[in-house]
């Protein structure tokens, strides 16, 4: 085998260096020996010696191959592995400095941009979906140009200042010397073509502002806040461009009597005492029409009623959640002289004249539940 590099002593790295001490080695080194800043033979030499280091340090398996013994730059073509097509050590240097490749010109068709509008929708209409015809401020592709921003029968030309690159280089000082940067060329504005003649109807822009009408099917289950997104229904983009998303943003009006969560509605249903006790049937109107509900005798209050799949739709998959009834007990107030001797006497026939009350540990308190959810219960 032939006399090999150090690499790691050329770097100035342990054997062990890792990716990132390797890359921050090269790059020190890189910036005090760059061409653009010492252009003298030796230094020229020492930095094609570096760059030859960190090309091999940098990639894994090179790397692996090198610790093995193998040299990729010694005379004879090294050991099997590296072979041919090894790559030449500028793409490194064009990594690092951001030379090399040019961006070329920027094309004028760019994709649109997003709309968002919103939409109002009754709880029933989230609940059931809906179908919307929404009106949509916004722009789509001239029809005079096509979206091309030229004057009919004309076409944009090259750029005599960048002859069509898009951008222009220049020569600058910076902290590692000269060093040649690009930029959108200020003729063009990058495009390398130039508009000679705008389109009278669009100015050149390839778009005009316009009002359409969308019509929506807006599906069952969503709730304030769900986005809906449509597809390439947005702004259609500058130059002939494809156009964005529109998005529907649901905005729900407050129901006057259910309050949704998740999936499930719920509301409070206030019953007289008497009803509690001696039970009743009681009409409400759900989102899906009248209904039943039967009061239990003995109901007491804090006890809810479901009403199983009279909830809201799911938005993804089949099926509905549950209306909830909680029951609330009324005490009756502003008793008179009649009603007042009622009760006494029920209370005579019940024991009930001097309570004592009932305290308990709390099985149905809050603070109980509190607890046993602490406690995983
Ligand atoms: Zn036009
Ligand atoms: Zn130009």
């Amino acid at each position: 085998m032939s006399v090999r590099a150090d690499y790691y002593e050329t770097l100035g790295v342990r054997q062990d260096a890792n990716a990132d001490e390797i890359k921050k080695a090269y790059r020190r080194l890189a910036r005090e020996l760059h061409p653009d800043v010492n252009p003298d033979p030796v230094t020229q030499e020492r930095f094609k010696e570096i760059t030859q280091a960190y090309e091999v340090l940098s990639d894994p398996e090179k790397r692996h191959m090198y610790d093995l013994g193998a040299d990729p730059f010694a005379p004879g073509g090294g050991a099997a592995g590296f072979g041919a097509g090894f790559s030449p050590f500028s793409d490194i240097v064009d990594a690092f400095f951001g030379g090399g490749a040019s961006r070329g010109p920027r094309p004028r068709a760019r994709r649109g941009r997003n709309a968002t509008i919103r939409v109002d929708l009754d709880l029933a209409e989230c609940v059931f979906g809906t179908t919307r015809d929404l009106t949509v401020d916004t722009a789509v592709a001239c029809p005079t140009c096509s979206g091309e921003g030229s004057a009919p029968g004309t076409h944009p030309v090259t750029c005599e200042v960048c002859h069509g690159r898009g951008e222009i280089s220049q020569v600058t000082r910076s902290f590692i010397g000269q060093v040649m940067t690009s930029r959108p060329c200020p003729g063009c504005g990058g495009f390398g073509t130039i508009i000679r003649r705008p389109c009278p109807e669009c100015d050149g822009d390839g778009r005009v502002r316009t009002r359409r009408t969308v019509k929506v099917r807006i599906p069952a289950g969503v709730e304030d806040g769900t986005h809906i997104q449509l597809a390439g229904e947005g702004e259609v983009g500058p130059g002939g461009g494809p156009p964005g998303d529109l998005f529907l943003e649901i905005v729900q009006r407050p129901h006057p009597i259910f309050e949704r969560q998740g999936d499930d509605l719920h509301c409070t249903l206030t019953i007289p005492m008497s009803a509690a006790a001696l039970g009743a049937a009681l009409q409400i109107q759900t989102l899906d029409g009248p209904a039943t509900i039967d009061i239990r005798p003995g109901t007491q209050s804090g006890q809810s009623i479901p009403l199983y799949g009279q909830g809201s739709s799911h938005l993804h998959g089949p099926g509905r959640g549950d209306l909830v009834i909680h029951v609330t007990v009324e005490t009756p107030v502003k008793l008179d002289a009649e009603q007042e001797e009622l009760i006494r006497q029920l209370a005579r026939l019940r024991g009930e004249e001097s309570p004592p009350g009932r305290f308990s540990p709390g099985e149905q308190g809050f603070f109980s539940r509190l607890r046993d959810a602490f406690n995983g219960r």
